[in-house]
C-alpha cells in the first residue's frame, strides 16, 4: 500500500469513517420499515412520494444520531419532506446532473444528504429505463464507482444499492462507446484515483486504483471521501449517468 484515499487528515477521516458506519447499520435489513434496495426489484415502481420523504426522515434522523445535524438542520429538512413539491426537487436533484443543492437553507447539510440517500430512496423509484440494459444486475441502476484490482480486473459499484460486477476496461458503462478517441481521464483526488470520463455521452466515473491505494473502505465511505472528484468532474463539464441516482 502507499497511501489511503482522499485527503482528509486521521481526525476528520475518522469522523466520517464513524458516520458512513452509522449510516450502514441503519440501512441493515428490517430497521424501521425502510426497506434496502439491494434484492428489491425496482422495474416498474412509480415514484411513491410517502417512500421517499420517509427516507428523507429516517437519513436526516441517523445523520443527527450521528452527530453530522443540528436540530435546526433536522427541523429544516423535515419541513421540506412534508411538501410534496419539494421532494420532487429534491430527486430531480439527486438524479440528474451536478447542480446546487434545491434549497438555500441547510445547503451543507443537503449535501452530506446526498451521499446518504440513495440506497434509501432506490426503492421508491422506478428503474431508469436508459440505463437498464447496461446497468446494475441486481436493481438496474448505474455504477458511480470503479475499482480496478490487484489482477487488473475493473469491477464497477452500483450507485443505488452497492452490487459489485466484473465490467470492460475499456468501454462507457453508461453508453458502450469503446471508441479510445472519446474515452480519457481527469487528475483530481489523489494517487491511485483517476476520473474516468466518455465525450460520447458527457459522463463521468470515479475510478479507484486498489495496485496503487489500498484499504477495503465500504462504497458509502469512499463517496464520502471522494466528493471532491465529483466537483472536479462537474468543473469540467462532466456529469453522472443520466437518471443515475448520484
Ligand atoms: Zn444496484
Ligand atoms: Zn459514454
Amino acid at each position: 500500500m502507499i497511501g489511503t484515499i482522499g485527503l482528509l487528515g486521521p481526525e476528520a477521516r475518522e469522523r466520517v469513517a464513524r458516520l458512513a458506519t452509522a449510516i450502514e447499520r441503519a440501512r441493515e435489513p428490517g430497521r424501521d420499515g425502510v426497506a434496502p434496495a439491494a434484492g428489491v426489484p425496482l422495474a416498474d415502481r412509480p415514484i411513491d412520494h410517502a417512500c421517499l420523504a420517509a427516507a428523507v426522515r429516517r437519513v436526516a434522523a441517523v445523520l443527527a444520531d450521528a452527530g453530522a445535524l443540528s436540530a435546526d438542520e433536522v427541523a429544516a429538512i423535515e419541513g421540506h419532506a412534508d411538501l410534496e413539491g419539494d421532494l420532487a426537487a429534491v430527486l430531480a436533484w439527486a438524479t440528474g446532473r451536478p447542480a446546487s443543492p434545491p434549497f438555500e437553507d441547510a445547503a451543507i447539510v443537503w449535501s452530506v444528504l446526498r451521499l446518504a440517500l440513495p440506497p434509501f430512496v432506490a426503492p421508491c423509484l422506478p428503474t431508469p429505463r436508459e440505463t437498464a440494459d447496461r446497468g446494475c444486475p441486481e436493481c438496474g441502476m448505474s455504477p458511480d464507482l470503479a475499482i480496478l484490482q490487484a489482477s487488473g480486473a475493473r469491477i464497477l459499484v452500483c450507485g443505488a444499492c452497492d452490487m459489485e460486477w466484473r465490467a470492460d476496461r475499456v468501454r462507457c458503462p453508461f453508453c458502450g462507446n469503446a471508441s479510445q478517441d472519446l474515452l480519457g481521464y481527469l487528475a483530481g483526488g489523489g494517487a491511485g484515483l483517476v476520473i474516468r470520463v466518455c465525450d460520447a455521452c458527457r459522463t463521468y466515473l470515479k475510478t479507484i486504483d486498489r495496485r496503487v491505494v489500498g484499504g477495503d473502505e465500504s462504497p458509502l465511505l469512499l463517496r464520502m471521501l471522494l466528493a471532491e472528484m465529483d466537483l472536479a468532474a462537474a468543473g469540467a463539464g462532466y456529469g453522472p449517468a443520466p437518471g443515475s441516482l448520484r
